[in-house]
């Protein structure tokens, strides 16, 4: 009698919730569960700009994976997944043997989209990962020592963020909250440093009304954010970086660039195993992939359409999480033999951005949210998500350490 062996790659939001279910749904003896990630801890990648700024210490947004999965039910794998061989339904991996599957759950996140820029892999900063977070962090903080050790300047200390959607916003908010502290650590004089914003479409935040994203524009601007709109990245080489414009080409340097100017699916797997469009991989109503009926996909490796827009819904944790909900139920009918599957059905309560640990601006269920509203609206979204996690326990352990932390 086998036992069906369920594999999900990915301990992010999509993939640690879709295990946190199963093993709740499903018997010992009706299935193994494997879960592989190539950290031994699980990040809150909602937050990871703040880390990335340096206003939020790493130890408020990591969680171990052991603690929230139920180890007697749950095989954890710390490793890297190089490929996906979907014929043989297996999974290699960098250090371990071949994994066979029976179920799969695909959701190992997103990569940085370049758009073919040139330079932007290479020589900006982008905020992928917790480790990419961590490297953000500690060269903002060495180019603020090195422009000090450089006495008599009269040259800028420049950041530019490329992109202003919701991480570029949330990203550049921080760092303008930070900037005073590190001037006054590095005695420089504030008026040297410059933040930059630099984004291709006429305003920013292109998911929200004029009205909240100018209301946004604002609270930044008084911050000491400088914007260019309707002017886009063209290359970033070693020193700065070549912008465009309708005024033509304008080249800033020296520069350090930091690249939020959108995201794609994993490449491990989108396109490389299986077919994607705009960089992700269509999911079917049941959130299997097409061909493949012990495949899922979900998270931002992920793309599902909306029906009321024939477009894909943005890639967001909010949808990770639903999804996860969705797969889970979905194996486990699998694996009990059920005859009929849940249709992934979204309701999606609105999203905010925050502006700094003092405003924010956001639409939540229908209503336009801003300032102290919008920023207890999102304490609420992650306090859900750490209940929905750990259950109470989790949740009571991260409110005392954020009471007790600070960066
Ligand atoms: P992830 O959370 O990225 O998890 C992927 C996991 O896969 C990671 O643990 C990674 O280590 C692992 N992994 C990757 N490659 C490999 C490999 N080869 N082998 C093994 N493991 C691997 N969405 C919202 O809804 N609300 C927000 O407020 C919000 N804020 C955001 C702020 C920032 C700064 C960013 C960058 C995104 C934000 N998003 C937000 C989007 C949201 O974070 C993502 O949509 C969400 O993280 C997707 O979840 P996921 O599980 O698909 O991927
Ligand atoms: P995005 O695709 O939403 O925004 C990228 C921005 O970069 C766009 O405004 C685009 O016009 C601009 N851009 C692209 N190429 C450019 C160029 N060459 N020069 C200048 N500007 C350029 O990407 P994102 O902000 O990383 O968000 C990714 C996903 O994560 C989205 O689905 C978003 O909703 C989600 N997210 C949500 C939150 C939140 O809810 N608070 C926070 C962060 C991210």
């Amino acid at each position: 009698n086998h036992k069906p062996r369920i594999v999900v790659l990915g301990s992010g939001y999509a993939g640690i919730l879709t295990v946190a279910r199963l093993q709740k749904l499903l018997r010992q003896d009706e299935a193994d569960i494997i879960l592989v990630n190539k950290h031994d801890y699980h990040y809150l990648t909602t937050w990871l700009h703040e880390v990335a700024a340096g206003t939020c210490d790493e130890s408020r947004i990591t969680i171990p994976v052991r603690s929230v999965i139920d180890t007697e039910r749950v095989q954890f794998i710390k490793d890297t997944v190089m490929e996906v061989q979907k014929e043989e339904q297996r999974v290699l991996l960098c250090h371990g043997e071949a994994l066979t599957y029976d179920y799969l759950v695909v959701a190992l996140g997103y990569e940085p989209a370049t758009f073919g820029i040139p330079g932007i892999l290479e020589h900006s900063l982008t905020i992928r990962s917790m480790n990419s977070a961590r490297e953000i962090r500690s060269k903002i903080e060495s180019r603020f020592a090195d422009f000090a050790a450089r006495k008599n300047n009269h040259e800028k200390l420049t950041f530019i963020v490329g992109g202003a959607g919701f991480t570029g916003i949330e990203f550049i908010a921080e760092l303008a909250e930070r900037v005073p502290a590190l001037c006054d650590e590095y005695r420089i004089d504030r008026k040297q440093v410059q933040l930059i914003n630099v984004e291709g479409a006429p305003g920013i935040l292109a998911n929200f009304d004029c009205s909240l994203a100018e209301y946004a524009q604002k609270s930044l601007e008084s911050l000491g954010v400088s914007f260019r709109l309707s002017t886009r990245i063209k290359a970033v080489d070693p020193e700065g970086v070549t912008l465009l414009s309708q005024e033509g080409e304008e080249r800033i340097a020296p520069a350090t660039v930091i690249w939020t100017g959108g995201i794609q699916g994993n490449t491990v797997v989108c396109d490389r195993v299986f077919e994607a469009s705009h960089g992700r991989i269509p999911a079917e109503a049941d959130l299997r992939i097409k061909d493949y009926d012990n495949v899922f996909v979900i998270g931002d490796c992920s793309s599902f359409i909306d029906k009321r827009t024939g477009r894909p819904y943005p890639p967001t944790a909010q949808i990770a999480i639903m999804q996860s909900q969705t797969c889970a139920n979905n194996i486990a009918a699998l694996v009990r033999g059920g005859p009929t599957l849940e249709t992934f059905e979204p309701f999606m309560k609105g999203s905010v951005a925050t502006l700094g640990k003092e405003d924010a601006v956001g639409v939540v269920f229908g209503m336009k949210v801003k300032g102290k509203l919008a920023l207890l609206m999102k304490k609420l979204i992650d306090l859900r998500y750490l209940y929905m996690l750990g259950g109470a326990k989790l949740l009571l352990s991260r409110l005392r350490l954020s009471d007790s932390v600070e960066p």
